[in-house]
């Protein structure tokens, strides 16, 4: 086994575990914004920001999620660890922190 199998296998694990992470996130978060109409509370009520707030994590959970999926995509096709805006690898650190990142710190920080 070569090191670069060794990183794709590890890189898959980590992807894996989350994915499955971020599917508990949004089964919970789901579950709570489904007790929304349980309250019939009005305008303004700190339970409706609760609940807008949920909504908020709901949308960044499911963002991540495709973010796993889209890494998970390119570790199949070979081309995981490629940046997808100037193609060059992105760093072995910066992926050890981010697994499912699909730019490079140096493009990551233009977008910003
Ligand atoms: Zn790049």
């Amino acid at each position: 086994m070569t090191n670069q199998d060794t990183t794709i296998s590890e890189a898959r694990a980590r992807l894996q575990a989350e994915r499955t992470a971020a599917l508990d996130d949004l089964a919970s978060l789901r579950d709570r914004l489904e007790t929304k109409g349980d309250y019939g509370l009005g305008e303004g009520d700190p339970m409706i920001y609760q609940w807008e707030l949920n909504l908020a994590l709901l949308e960044r959970a499911e963002q991540h999620l495709a973010e796993i999926d889209e890494a998970l995509q390119q570790l199949d096709m070979g081309i995981y660890g490629l940046c997808e805006k100037c193609g060059n690898p992105i760093e072995p650190e910066r992926l050890a922190v981010l697994p499912h990142t699909t730019l490079c710190s140096r493009c990551a920080q233009r977008r910003r």
